[in-house]
């Protein structure tokens, strides 16, 4: 019979790789959680409208990204493409926003319809970060000085950039939108096709445009610093002089938009050149409308979402993952003859004694030398030995498996002791 694969874009993650990702989601969630940051879990489903009136009903996730169906009854409803929005209707729904601030995480898989590559996938994971309730640029700056300690923790650090910008506005937005429109329609024939398209539904999106003709034209084109109320100028001059006071490094791109309707303000993105076209591995900024527009009190926030797959693809790309993150056991229990009840009652003594030995007991019985080969292939620093002569004796073997040194007998009652000093050797 024909076997039934997995969705297109949608990946498995293997035991091999399951430590590297472990390691990152513990790093992530520990940083958010000095900063001050809890976590908030929300469903994968949501009504489709949640994310129309948030994302924007022109945008790329919206328009042609989004899985959504009906349910039985008839109730369109979205696997959630973002975190934000949701994030915002559950805080909004319990009550978190009613006259408090709230920094919170989430992570989780997300779900686009997109053309599967390296670094893009149709399901895939976010950790994002979200803060109400606080206007001024100090939570901008303390956000991204988060991020820049959490790659630092990560060694990833010199291999990332931090791009700013200054979106202003709604306002200031639609009437440098209006502008750009208008210079790019006199020169419709000089635009890529895709840039063609977004003049109609989404033109700031073309500013983000990687066609180097379309880029050329956009230098004669109207400039969105042009644009700004003075409000947004002091907000964003705010945020750099925080930045520079902390030493961190910036460059502030004109250019950079997202592709959400919501943000305002500050935007960011943190790029890598080692990844390829797919370079972003952190996005984010402020979007002080949001809240209000899903039925809130006007909330200011600010917040960001950073993709799972890129950063651990970055740090397996620059192979600084700790040699001591590794999906290995420590010790394998080989038990030959008649000694199953034996082996499963001394795991147990050395589990409760040692809570973090990685410890496998071969099951299922076998010759010695078959289970030696177990041992050796799990990777195990040590095989524990238990026959019937040890039995007896109430000892038990230890034999190291990657060095020549022989091997001991030791008392059972021993053997916890004997393990942690060979494992700390
Ligand atoms: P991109 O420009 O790379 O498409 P985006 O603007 O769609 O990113 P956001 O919606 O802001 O990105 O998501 C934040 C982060 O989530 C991205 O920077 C990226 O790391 C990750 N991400 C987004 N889409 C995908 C995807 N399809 N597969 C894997 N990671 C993704
Ligand atoms: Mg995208």
């Amino acid at each position: 019979m024909k076997q039934i694969q997995s969705v297109k874009g949608m990946e498995d993650l293997l035991p091999e790789r399951a430590p590297a990702w472990q390691y990152v989601e513990a790093s992530i969630a520990e940083v958010a959680e000095r900063y001050g940051y809890r976590e908030i879990r929300f469903p994968i489903l949501e009504q489709t409208e949640l994310f129309k009136r948030s994302i924007g009903e022109v945008t790329d996730i919206v328009e042609k990204e989004m899985y959504t169906f009906d349910d039985r009854n008839g109730l369109s409803l979205t696997l959630r493409p973002e975190g934000t929005a949701s994030c915002v209707r559950a805080a909004e729904e319990h009550g978190l926003l009613y006259n408090q601030t709230q920094k919170l995480w989430y992570t989780g898989p997300m779900f686009r319809y997109e053309k599967p590559q390296k670094g893009r996938l149709r399901q895939f994971h976010q950790f994002g970060f979200e803060a109400f309730g606080m206007v001024g640029p100090d939570v901008d700056a303390e956000l991204l000085i988060m991020l820049a300690r959490l790659w630092r923790e990560l060694g990833i650090l010199d291999d990332v950039e931090l791009q700013l910008n200054n979106l202003g506005t709604s306002d200031a937005r639609a009437r440098f939108r209006a502008d750009l429109v208008m210079y790019l329609q006199e020169r419709a024939e000089q635009l890529d096709e895709d840039s063609r398209r977004r003049l109609t539904t989404n033109p700031l999106r073309i500013l983000d445009s990687k066609v180097p003709s379309t880029q050329d034209l956009l230098d004669g084109a109207p400039s969105l610093p042009d644009y700004l109320d003075d409000e947004s100028i002091a907000h964003f001059a705010g945020l750099r002089r925080f930045l520079d006071a902390a030493g961190m490094s910036y460059i502030v791109n004109p250019r950079l938009v997202r592709g959400l309707d919501y943000y305002s303000n500050t935007v960011f993105e943190w790029v890598t050149t080692k990844l390829g076209a797919q370079g972003t591995v952190c996005a984010g900024g402020r979007y002080d409308g949001l809240v209000e527009q899903l039925g809130g009190k006007p909330t200011p926030a600010v917040g960001c979402a950073m993709g799972i797959e890129r950063l651990v693809l970055l740090l397996e790309t620059l192979e600084v993952i700790p040699g001591s993150i590794n999906d290995a056991v420590d010790v394998y229990l080989v038990a030959v003859g008649d000694v199953q009840a034996q082996a499963i009652a001394l795991a147990e003594t050395l589990r409760t004694e040692l809570p973090y030995l990685r410890l496998v007991t071969h099951m299922g019985g076998g010759s010695f030398k078959s289970q030696m080969k177990k041992a050796d292939k799990s990777g195990a620093q040590f095989a524990l030995i238990l026959g019937e002569d040890e039995v007896a004796l109430k000892q038990v073997g230890i034999k190291p498996l990657r060095t020549e040194a022989p091997q001991q007998q030791v008392e059972q009652a021993q053997a916890a002791c004997a393990i942690k000093g060979l494992l700390n050797e």
